[in-house]
């Protein structure tokens, strides 16, 4: 008899071990399958999480290399040890993922080792051994997309998982893609001194997030050295003794340039994991983008087998898996588990944070709904000033006729933790003035988004 569970989950991502955990505690027996050595999927082992160990390594060299002498802080020379910031890097990752081990423990949540295939619906072959499930949950997330005329060997030419692992500081790093895992890496590899340059198709960086943030993020980053192509697509890659040469052409058709760069950071996006997993040969849909298809209850075309994360369709972001990981688990304990997918921010952690919540000024215009805006810079905040770091804005997009928030973007310091008050805000369905009337501790970043409240209704009191 093949060892049975009420629930098996394939993948042990930020939408896989959070719905095990959440299984687990509604008194599910539960298995997590994963074949890489360590739990925690990309997010823990090569995304989230190293990023932003080597983001704020990084930024504190820059820190100390630019901005401590403005504070009265004199250190003479500063050296970068980039062996001692990868090892750092790797720390954080082995807590990480050390933790939730720990977490499938304390839940007795079952980790079966190893690449699953779906034998048949209610059966999981974990290299070769089967087992079995009233549910099955994919979980398997996704890939870096590969560009045609592009071999990556994560040496020379790499996705994020090698950039998060280079030995030298390239002199000139090249960066296809404009999105925030190609702008958060070539953040890191800019402040420790290479060169960097940014080669995107479309006209503006950040596609999706708002035109005028997307904007001053660009001037931002031009200020702190980072180069921008635009329009430029990418179309082809050769390795020479001076480095790898990448030809360009002009978006709309044109003639061809060269860029030499020692190394090339391929990150045009990401594209969901269902290879081996016998999709096919269960039954189980994908939609025209290669995503598992689901309803709004995250089943898939199969009864008893679900999909939630980076392999189904929205926002591929961490804590948008981790709560449909747990809405999921409800669901299967028979609660009305939900995932409000109009708020959901996303962050980029370069330096200053670009975040956001709810629709764009381009989405409202697009859907016909008339609004008001509430801009206030951080130029004018206290704290801001007090820091040193008064680049950006809070932008929040207001309903003109009920005043209900409908969107906020935020460009500054700390944008990825102000950003939740707003994210609070949405989900109570709360108006601008609701946020202006609320009282905010002083001096703080959050000063900004509470006078960007009242500046919907013309009434920011700092500027
Ligand atoms: C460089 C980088 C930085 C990022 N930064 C952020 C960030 O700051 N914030 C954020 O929200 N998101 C970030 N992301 C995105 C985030 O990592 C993903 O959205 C998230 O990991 C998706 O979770 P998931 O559970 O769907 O899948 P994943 O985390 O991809 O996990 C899937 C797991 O399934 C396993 N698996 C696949 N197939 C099988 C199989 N057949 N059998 C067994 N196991 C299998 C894989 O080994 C993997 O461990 C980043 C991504 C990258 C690459």
């Amino acid at each position: 008899m093949p060892d049975s569970f009420d629930v098996i989950i394939i993948g042990s991502g930020p939408g896989g071990y959070v719905c095990a955990l959440r299984a687990a505690q509604l008194g599910m027996k539960v298995a997590c399958v994963e074949k890489r050595a360590t739990l925690g999927g990309t997010c823990l082992n090569i995304g989230c999480i190293p990023s932003k160990a080597l983001l704020q390594s990084s930024e504190n060299f820059t820190a100390a290399a630019h901005d401590f002498a403005a504070h009265g802080v004199t250190i003479g020379e500063i050296s970068l040890d980039l062996p001692r910031m990868m090892a750092r890097k790797n720390e954080v990752v082995s807590a990480n993922v050390k933790g939730v081990e720990f977490l499938f423990r304390k839940n007795k949540v079952t980790w079966l080792k190893g690449a699953a295939r779906i034998a048949a619906p209610g059966t999981v072959e974990v290299d070769g051994t089967a087992y079995t499930a009233k549910h099955i949950v994919i979980a398997t997330g996704s890939e870096s997309v590969p560009l045609a005329g592009i071999e990556v060997d994560e040496t020379r030419i790499v996705t994020s998982t090698g950039a998060l692992a280079l030995q030298t500081v390239p002199k000139h790093l090249a960066v296809i893609g404009g999105g925030y895992i190609g702008l958060e890496l070539g953040s890191v590899w800019r402040r420790l001194g290479a060169e960097v340059t940014v080669i995107e198709f479309l006209e503006r960086i950040v596609p999706g997030m708002d035109a005028e943030i997307a904007r001053a993020f660009e001037r931002i980053l031009t200020k702190q050295g980072i180069k921008f192509r635009l329009r430029t697509k990418v179309a082809g890659a050769r390795l020479t003794d001076a480095g790898v040469v990448l030809t360009t052409e002009p978006a709309a058709g044109g003639e061809a340039q060269e860029i030499t760069a020692d190394v090339v950071l391929l990150a045009i996006g990401r594209r969901p994991n269902t290879a081996g997993l016998n999709l096919d040969g269960v039954g189980v849909a994908l939609d025209e983008r290669g995503r598992i298809r689901v309803d709004a209850h995250w089943a898939t075309t199969i009864p008893g087998i679900y999909a939630i994360g980076d392999v189904i369709a929205g926002p591929m972001l961490a804590h948008k898996a981790e709560d449909e990981g747990v809405a999921v688990a409800e669901r299967l304990a028979g609660q009305a588990g939900h995932v409000n997918y109009g708020v959901i921010p996303g962050v980029v952690y370069t330096w200053p944070e670009v975040a956001a919540v709810g629709q764009t000024e381009e989405e409202l215009k697009a859907a016909g709904v008339e609004y008001r805006v509430g801009k206030f810079p951080f130029t004018a905040n206290g704290r801001a000033r007090a820091m040193g770091d008064t680049d950006g804005f809070v932008k929040i997009l207001a309903d003109k006729a009920t005043d209900r928030i409908l969107g906020a973007h935020i460009i500054g310091p700390d944008a990825g933790t102000l950003i939740a008050e707003l994210a609070t805000a949405m989900e109570f369905g709360a108006a601008a003035e609701d946020v202006g009337r609320i009282c905010h501790a002083h001096p703080t970043l959050s000063e900004a988004v509470k006078e960007a409240a009242l500046a919907v209704e013309g009434r920011a009191l700092h500027i």
